[in-house]
């Protein structure tokens, strides 16, 4: 994995705080290499907090605009200079027209260009990443001239980390223990979402996966992701 000022890197996340849990140090370092980064988020992250069908309250729409809110600001200190926030409702992605997911992301292939993509593992807990996977997969059918040259999947800790059967690979270790307080520093902007250890979205459960990763690969602190394509 390389990036240099002609990198244009374009994160596809489920939710928001999913940019900074898989990702988060492997986009500062393409950011300070001079890449242009992009995250698109294809749903919120708030509604499955409320009784199915019941999200459709004042409580919600304010913990809704306080996460978009949240993600602005890591986005921001991440140095991420673009960004497509979507409405799908979080855990729910499984109702919505799969095209929808695929023409949405491929909408955004098209305007963006992206040389390399992230995206979600398919061996996950959280439904919504699953799908995004599916999604992410289908738009990069090698048929369109905006289709990357790299494709890489990555881990959120709380949901690939309690499947039953997990099956998430990696192949390829990004050392982040350079930026990591520069990730800590994002995923602090997301008050909502912190949790006491031993919750993998603990700062001790994230450095504990960091140190777990960066071990595979003689590294203090590692980002996990698999390369899904590669074109040379
Ligand atoms: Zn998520």
């Amino acid at each position: 994995m390389r990036f240099d000022a002609k990198t244009r890197l374009l994160v596809v996340a489920a939710h928001p705080d999913d940019e900074v849990l898989g990702c988060g140090g492997t986009i500062v370092r393409a950011v300070r290499a001079g890449a242009r980064v992009g995250v698109l988020f294809l749903g919120e992250g708030v509604s499955a907090r409320f009784p199915v069908g019941k999200h459709d309250c004042s409580e919600f729409h304010e913990q809704s605009a306080r996460r978009w809110k949240e993600a602005n600001k890591a986005l921001k200190s991440l140095g991420v200079r673009d960004s497509w926030q979507g409405s799908r409702l979080c855990v729910q992605f499984d109702t919505y027209p799969f095209l929808s997911i695929t023409k949405e992301i491929e909408g955004v292939m098209k305007a963006f260009r992206p040389t390399m993509i992230f995206t979600h593992n398919p061996s996950e807990v959280n439904i919504d990443h699953r799908i995004t996977f599916d999604a992410v997969e289908v738009a990069c059918r090698p048929v369109q001239a905006w289709c990357p040259r790299e494709i890489y999947t990555f881990e959120i800790p709380c949901s690939g980390n309690w499947k039953f059967h997990p099956t998430f690979n990696p192949n390829v270790f990004v050392d982040v223990a350079a930026v990591w307080e520069r990730k800590m520093t994002a995923w602090r902007c997301y008050c909502g979402e912190q949790r006491r250890f031993p919750h993998f979205r603990s700062e001790k459960g994230l450095e504990a996966l960091a140190a777990f990763r960066g071990m595979t690969a003689g590294l203090p602190k590692a980002e996990a992701f698999r390369l899904e394509r590669g074109i040379a």
